[in-house]
């Protein structure tokens, strides 16, 4: 159970309606996506925006609902329990839409954001290469401009949606500015020639979303699709830093549905299944799993809620950096071990699909991949740390000097 504490009124109703909508999903779709046989469940996405469950955070104008990203978490973990395929499809709304939203020009929005959140348009975002995808800013995609329209080369790998989705959001380097960081552009790509998909993976999980390898071979782009318009050709690194945020709260929000349910089914199981005459749940070592996975669970909803929280809160963009990695590092890491605490406590049958958690292994253990490698949040949260550890003063007590030897500077030696 989601934790109602940190729930206002309104979040409680905006979670039964999101109950419902996960509850509507059918069965055989997420077999047939674990099988390969759907490749992108349009119907989801249509059913998603048909019920105003998509882009929660944008304006009513353009078919949002203006709730704070406290109450998007909360559709997050529901929406998880459906697993990392579907949970990645309705993410890719906050994900693409925040771009659009905070950058987009009026007529883009118009365009884009609005059928998006209506779920008439599947949409796609296009940042990791072949050649890396922790590294985004040696993108080698580039755009080469001739009177207004660009023409895309290169390629983007692991796209979710390369194979379905209308619309990709696209990062390339517009040849002629040096500073790549200054010639980094976000383009509004939609499906035509020169926009081909050479390669869809065969994952371990998070199947059904169409993940591929998309190239664009001479792809023109009209001006009006760079994301801001002529204003925001070289902006791709201010798009890249803002949708980051749902990038790594969407993660962080779905891996604890995804947990919960692995975790409800091994609860149900250890509350049934004997051995040495009593329910295994009574032996000390499959209890201790269970509260383990609780504590987790909640510890990972409050950092969400406390991130998001700070998204919201306007703070400055390096602290709501270090939180969002925070929490999407706290929350995968934990939906991991709770999936694997699901299934030792279901012994043999957890390994096989007789249960959905072998499924939700395969499925978790993408999170600590994507979104930002969990080796990536290490790096941005103490860099974050020190840039605002290092230069404002610090209020508290000075814990430093409470040690016997504090005042022997001959001791502290640091050798610079
Ligand atoms: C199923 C799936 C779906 C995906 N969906 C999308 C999508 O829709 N759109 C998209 O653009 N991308 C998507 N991705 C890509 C995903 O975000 C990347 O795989 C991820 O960012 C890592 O990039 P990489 O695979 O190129 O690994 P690399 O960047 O090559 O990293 C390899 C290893 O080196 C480590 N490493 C690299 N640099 C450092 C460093 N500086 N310090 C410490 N360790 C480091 C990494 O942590 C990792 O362990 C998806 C990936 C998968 C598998």
């Amino acid at each position: 159970m989601p934790t109602n504490v940190l729930m206002s009124k309104s979040d409680i109703e905006l979670l039964e309606r999101v109950q419902d909508f996960v509850k509507w999903v059918p069965r055989q779709l997420l077999l047939d996506m674990d099988a390969d046989k759907v490749r992108y469940p349009k119907t989801f996405i249509k059913e998603a925006g048909k019920r105003n469950l998509l882009g929660l955070r944008f304006d009513k104008k353009y078919g949002g609902s203006e709730m704070p990203w406290t109450s998007e978490m909360v559709a997050l973990e529901e929406v998880g329990v459906l697993g990392t395929s579907l949970g990645c499809l309705y993410s890719l709304f906050s994900i693409v839409g925040e771009a659009i939203h905070v950058f987009g020009t009026d007529e883009q929005k118009e365009r884009f954001l609005k059928p998006m959140l209506k779920g008439e348009i599947g949409v796609a975002e296009g940042l990791t290469e072949p050649r890396g995808g922790s590294d985004f800013f040696a993108a080698t995609t580039k755009a080469k401009r001739v009177g207004d329209t660009f023409y895309l080369n290169g390629q983007k790998r692991f796209v979710v949606g390369a194979e379905g989705a209308d619309l990709i959001l696209v990062y390339a380097i517009v040849e002629g500015i040096e500073n790549p960081k200054n010639a980094m552009t976000a383009f509004l790509v939609e499906r035509g020639p020169g926009v081909i998909v050479e390669h869809v993976y065969g994952l371990m999980g998070t199947k059904g979303g169409g993940t591929g390898r998309l190239v664009f071979k001479d792809a023109a782009v009209p001006l009006k699709n760079v994301l801001g318009g002529e204003a925001g050709i070289g902006k791709g690194t201010s798009v890249f830093h803002q949708m980051m945020v749902p990038e790594r709260l969407t993660s962080a929000g779905g891996a604890v549905g995804m947990a919960r349910g692995a975790l409800e089914v091994a609860a149900k199981y250890a509350d049934k299944r004997k051995a040495f005459g009593q329910k295994i749940r009574a032996f000390e070592a499959v209890s201790a799993k269970v509260s383990d996975s609780l504590t987790l669970l909640d510890a990972s909803r409050a950092i969400n809620y406390m991130a998001g929280k700070m998204a919201d809160s306007g703070a400055s963009s390096g602290q709501i950096r270090r939180l969002v990695s925070e929490a999407k590092k706290f929350s995968t890491e934990s939906a991991w071990k709770v999936v694997n605490h699901a299934m030792q406590m279901m012994g043999g049958i957890g390994y096989t699909n007789i249960y959905p958690v072998e499924k939700m292994l395969r499925d978790v253990r993408l999170i600590t991949i994507w979104t930002g490698t969990n080796e990536i949040m290490d790096l941005v949260i103490q860099h974050e740390f020190y840039k605002e550890f290092l230069t404002k003063k610090q209020n508290g007590r000075d814990t430093e000097r409470d040690a016997e030897g504090a005042d022997l500077p001959d001791e502290k030696i640091y050798n610079d």
